[in-house]
């Protein structure tokens, strides 16, 4: 009698559920694997987002401006 053995995960990539087979590594699902394969540097590029560090740069520039006075 085979028996499937299935952790309920959630995807770190996407943050959907997935099932992984027990006995298996991994925290990202099929879809999500198969685009780490695809741009395996894409992962390390990404790590800082332009749009944070563009907010951060504006707020830093606001504080400035105001002399310190928030
Ligand atoms: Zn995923």
């Amino acid at each position: 009698m085979n028996e499937l053995h299935l952790h309920l995960k959630v995807c770190e990539g996407c943050g959907r559920l997935w099932l992984r087979n027990i006995g298996t590594s991994g925290v990202y699902c099929q879809r999500c694997n198969t685009n780490l394969a695809q741009f395996p540097a894409r992962r390390r590029r990404t790590g800082r987002p332009h749009k944070i560090s563009q907010v951060c740069g504006q707020k830093k520039q606001v504080l400035e401006n105001c002399g310190g006075e928030l």
